[in-house]
């Protein structure tokens, strides 16, 4: 059984390796990527998959056991703090940065 998306580029070149990855809407394009982990095999590597994905096939083992093993980061821009910090909460009053507690401003 092959569970690899055949569209050719879905097949994104990180660090010298093709990373097939498994496809289960053509139509999302927005994809994460990260450190997987296998729960079998203890196989890790870097993947990229569909938003919403959990369960990834181990490339080593070839079981779908692999699960993301640390947070996701979605493909593309992202803000950044003047401080470096990319991470923010967000409240119903505003956005801040959690490392130094300057407001996101969109200037
Ligand atoms: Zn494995
Ligand atoms: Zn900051």
């Amino acid at each position: 059984m092959n569970n690899y998306c055949s569209n050719l580029e879905h097949k994104v070149n990180i660090m010298d390796s093709i990373i097939p990855f498994p496809c289960k809407q053509e139509v999302n394009d927005e994809h994460l990527s990260g450190i997987a982990k296998c729960l079998s095999c203890k196989h890790e590597w870097i993947y990229v998959a569909p938003v919403g994905t959990v369960w990834l096939e181990c490339p080593a083992c070839t079981l779908l056991m692999g699960r993301l093993a640390g947070p996701v980061d979605r493909i593309g821009y992202s803000w950044e703090c003047n401080c470096g910090n990319e991470l923010f909460k967000i409240t119903p009053k505003e956005i801040y940065c959690i490392c130094c507690g300057v407001p996101y401003n969109e200037n």
